[in-house]
């Protein structure tokens, strides 16, 4: 076979990537018909592909190229570690500087008490480990009854059988099941399910849900309670502010472990470090990955507070880890990129600089036609979108396709915005400038326009 190289022509690219590709969360025959898009290089904010596009990426990937693409000091950091030391394992009772310096510093960085950090390669992989984690600690206390966790519907955890079961989207729950001893209860959205209520009375009613969960487990058999501080893959779903300090409430009476997965909101994406201390929700357990590396290695974990580390730690062996835990290169490229993410203030551009700038076009969008709210933390938005603003109605096509054609617009406007269900999101390189965030919204305008347009034409644009 020749060699596979990006001067290959797309078409070509293409056919291999569908003879041998399989795609995560694809219709692997509908991609091979149509060609996936091939990207072949980016830096800051800008992606290009193999038919000369320049693409800005309002995604920042999969929410997590915080620092922008095409760092070298990264690069150069990955290139001198490989070399003074590729690989050791963090098992059987040895460690690496690489790993020692990124645990300091995450704990470091960390609110609170959470000075402990396990690692793990993804987001997945680390709450697959919270799970074990909070049920060995319960079973240490001397009360392993407590094992059911409780979530929400509509949550995103990963995609392994943990993760997957932790989150509640039923599309993932269809493929493959869940595992035992979780359950969930409803979300925080407002938009779409809050009817008549207050947006601040609805946080309260989905939040004392976790209570009448509790009393009908009994808290005897709960172990811990998990939530992202903003949904990401369920929409950017913003909890109304009466939600998490109600969470807070009755986790802290019932005595049950609060975990926040903060794998999107970790590492400058809310204006704060954490997404916890945007909310004031006070966890036992914070899950990151993504943004910890900006993407540039593969790298997650639990950092955990004193209590569970030290009750686990006495204990004898946690049987639990992964081969490649605390991965030397991983670690140290972490490590750079909250060098950067520090030393460059890119957290306060974040929240006096780009959020602002971004904040008030953002909600000029509700002017749109086919806008309904606009919600909008830090450097992570979305958008609903609605034939009637008033009713907040949904469209009358299945739920997602309105959605699909207008991320179909924005792919050919060159601009990377996601879709769920029928609200539009974005969570883009916190690096963005005001330019950069100008170009943004102008192609968003644009494919709003062309949906718009489209749905009219083809008799569309109307209510269920
Ligand atoms: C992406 C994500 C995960 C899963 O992380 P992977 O690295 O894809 O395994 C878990 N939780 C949240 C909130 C996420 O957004």
């Amino acid at each position: 076979m020749n060699q596979i190289t990006t001067n290959l022509p797309t078409a070509e690219l293409q056919a291999l990537d569908a003879a041998h590709h399989m795609h995560p969360f694809t219709a692997g025959a509908e991609l091979a018909a149509k060609g996936a898009r091939v990207i072949t290089r980016a830096k800051g904010v800008w992606l290009n592909d193999s038919e000369g596009h320049r693409i800005i990426d309002g995604m920042a990937g999969l929410w997590c190229v915080n620092i922008g693409y095409g760092r070298r000091e990264l690069a150069e950091v990955a290139a001198r570690q490989m070399e003074e030391l590729s690989y050791y394992n963090t098992f059987f009772q040895t460690t690496h500087v690489p790993a020692i310096a990124l645990a300091a510093k995450i704990a470091e960085l960390a609110p609170g008490d959470l000075n402990h950090v396990f690692f793990a390669g993804s987001g997945s992989e680390a709450n697959d480990t919270n799970i074990r984690l909070v049920r060995r600690y319960w079973d240490i206390k001397g009360q392993p009854e407590k094992r059911i966790i409780i979530a929400r519907r509509n949550g995103y955890h990963g995609s392994t059988m943990g993760g997957g079961s932790l989150g509640g989207m039923s599309g993932i729950h269809k493929h493959g099941g869940m595992i035992a001893g979780i359950v969930h209860i409803g979300q925080p959205d407002w938009w779409s399910e809050g009817g008549e209520m207050t947006p601040e009375d609805f946080g309260l009613h989905r939040a004392r849900e976790l209570e009448t969960m509790i009393r009908q487990l009994g808290v005897e058999n709960v172990a811990a309670f998990i939530g992202e501080p903003i949904q990401g893959a369920g929409g950017v779903i913003v909890p109304p502010a009466t939600y998490w300090p109600e969470i807070q409430r009755i986790c802290d009476k019932y005595g049950i472990l609060l975990i926040a997965d903060e794998v999107i909101t970790g590492f400058g994406r809310t204006g704060n470090w954490f997404g916890s201390q945007t909310f004031g929700i006070r966890p036992h357990i914070m899950t990151i990955a993504k943004g910890l590396s900006s993407g540039y290695q593969p790298i997650g974990g639990s950092i955990v507070c004193d209590e569970i580390a030290h009750t686990v730690g006495k204990a004898g062996d946690f049987n639990h880890g992964y081969t490649y835990s605390g991965h030397p290169v991983a670690a140290a490229v972490a490590l750079e990129n909250l060098r950067i993410l520090q030393d460059e203030h890119i957290i306060e551009h974040v929240r006096d600089v780009a959020h602002p700038y971004l904040a008030a076009k953002w909600q000029a969008l509700t002017e749109h036609p086919m806008v309904g709210e606009a919600k909008l933390v830090g450097l992570m938005g979305s958008i609903a979108l609605t034939p009637n603003k008033e009713t907040r109605a949904k469209f009358a096509s299945e739920e997602g396709k309105v959605g699909y054609r207008c991320r179909e617009r924005c792919f050919a406007n060159d601009l990377i915005m996601r879709h769920v269900g029928d609200r539009m999101i974005i969570a883009p390189p916190l690096v963005i400038t005001p330019p950069e965030i100008d170009v943004l919204i102008e192609r968003a305008w644009k494919s709003l326009d062309e949906c718009h347009a489209g749905l009219k034409a083809d008799g569309m644009f109307v209510a269920a």
